[in-house]
């Protein structure tokens, strides 16, 4: 006897009180979530479009830079690209022997980053140490939401 999969159920559901009031609950908190998500958008859009009209305004030139681009972990004196930075180290010295103070040197970064779009178009930057030493200057992207799961 072969017995069928159902994929699909239907249900009439008649919520009680009680119920009916934790679905309501459920489903305005969801819907608090999704206007508090959307207000962060807008205002995030609207704050670039205010930079936009006014580097305009002032004949600037505004260039938005990566934002996975290592800025803190790049030594702004020699290019070496630090492996891990946690957020609480604010002073660090590269193998160079600099002293980085962790904001001044991902400010230098950033400037010099955004100048060399400007210069060179997106996408092109200087030698890197590990560029020359064979070692890969790839972007590594956080892992996605399919890592560990198991394919079949
Ligand atoms: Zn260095």
């Amino acid at each position: 006897m072969s017995r069928g999969v159902e994929r699909a159920f239907k249900y009439r559901f008649y919520p009680n009180v009680e119920q009916a009031s934790e679905l309501a609950r459920t489903f305005g908190c969801v819907r608090l979530v999704y206007n508090m998500a959307l207000q962060a958008r807008t205002e995030a859009w609207t704050l670039r479009q205010e930079r936009v009209n006014k580097t305009e305004w002032h004949g600037r030139n505004l260039v938005v830079v990566d934002r996975w681009f290592p800025s803190s972990k790049l030594c702004s004196a020699c290019g070496a690209h630090a492996e891990r930075m946690p957020l609480h180290v604010r002073s660090w010295t590269c193998r160079c022997g600099r002293v980085h103070d962790r904001d001044v040197n991902a400010a230098r970064n950033i400037l010099a980053e955004g100048l060399s779009v400007i210069a060179c178009g997106g996408g092109v930057r200087p030698q890197r140490e590990s560029s020359r030493t064979g070692q890969s200057s790839a972007k590594q992207e956080p892992p996605g939401a399919t890592q560990g799961i198991p394919v079949p």
